[in-house]
């Protein structure tokens, strides 16, 4: 189920239940079961829908409501609140200060859009005023380097990396010191993902990390891999604690429900969704424009 689904089913039961002529409390809690339904099938974990479903019925509180209360929007309201919620940690994300050198690193499994989402994000800075560019510290993929430097090239953004330097952290170690020397505002760092989860990885990570003393790392999740999102999510945090999430492919068949849980058990507040392939398909993440926009 696409995302875009879910808020149409959301919508359509609270739209059922305010529109119908006997707004009673078994017509609520259909509502409410209906909109749990929608969740569980988009991935959102069943704890989580667990306690929106009971938030909702507390903060809507239907046998007490007086009788000339707006239930409808009261509804609304509380369903609104209720999925807001949900997606915001209510944790602060790094922001970059002008004038210093911020250094941020990416982590992420193979494939969830680690270098795409690098130059769409030193693109966004270098838009706003910043001097950004890459540093490429995956020597583990083949053609790694390639791909970051060709899009670097598109974006007109200056990159660092290596052809014949094999272990990562030299790489990222030196990339990071010639741009600070060079007084680069935004340097972000990516790093190479495996196909799944391991220790050679995880153990790269916090070499990385000792290495560059990022300012923030940010986690690149795939919206399409669905309930697996939480765990890889707790076990990249366990490892290298990163501080804010960007979740990529929101464009495609995914309902993203396993990464809007992933948001949930690390309490790491999402920054930007990747929306397509393009250097300018990305988006800043706040969770009520978000649900807005999900609720359509
Ligand atoms: P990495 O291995 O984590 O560095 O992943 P890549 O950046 O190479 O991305 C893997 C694939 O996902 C590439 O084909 C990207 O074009 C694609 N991709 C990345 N982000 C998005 C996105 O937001 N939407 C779509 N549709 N594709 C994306």
């Amino acid at each position: 189920m696409v995302l875009s689904d879910l808020g149409r089913r959301i919508n359509s039961a609270v739209n059922d239940l305010t529109r119908s002529s006997t707004l009673d409390e078994k017509a609520f809690e259909e509502m409410i079961k209906e909109i749990c339904n929608a969740l569980i099938s988009a991935d959102v974990n069943i704890k989580l829908v667990s306690t929106l479903r009971n938030s909702i019925k507390k903060t809507v509180n239907f046998k007490e409501l007086p009788p000339a209360a707006n239930k409808k929007r009261l509804i609304q309201k509380a369903v609104f609140d209720e999925l807001v919620r949900l997606v915001d940690p209510h944790a602060e994300p790094f922001k970059p200060k002008k004038g210093k050198s911020n250094v941020i690193m990416f982590v992420g499994l193979q494939g969830a859009g680690k270098t795409t989402s690098c130059t769409k994000l030193a693109r966004w800075y270098q838009a706003r005023g910043f001097k950004a560019c890459l540093v490429c510290a995956d020597t583990f993929r083949a053609g790694a380097f390639d791909q970051l430097k060709q899009n670097a090239t598109k974006a007109k953004i200056p990159y660092y990396g290596s052809l014949t330097q094999t272990d990562p952290v030299v790489v990222a170690r030196e990339g990071v010191e010639q741009f600070r020397k060079e007084r680069f505002e935004i340097i972000i760092v990516d790093t190479s993902g495996r196909h799944r989860q391991e220790q050679d990885l995880f153990d790269e990570m916090v070499q990385i990390q000792a290495a560059v003393k990022p300012d923030q790392t940010i986690m690149v999740l795939d919206a399409t891999i669905g309930q697996q999102a939480e765990s890889q999510a707790q076990a990249f945090k366990d490892a290298a604690d990163f501080g804010a999430i960007i979740i990529t492919k929101t464009d495609g068949a995914a309902a993203g429900g396993g990464a809007i849980s992933a948001v949930a058990a690390t309490h790491t507040p999402i920054v930007f969704i990747g929306t397509g392939e393009h250097m300018l398909d990305m988006e800043r993440f706040a969770p009520q424009s978000f649900v807005s926009k999900l609720l359509g």
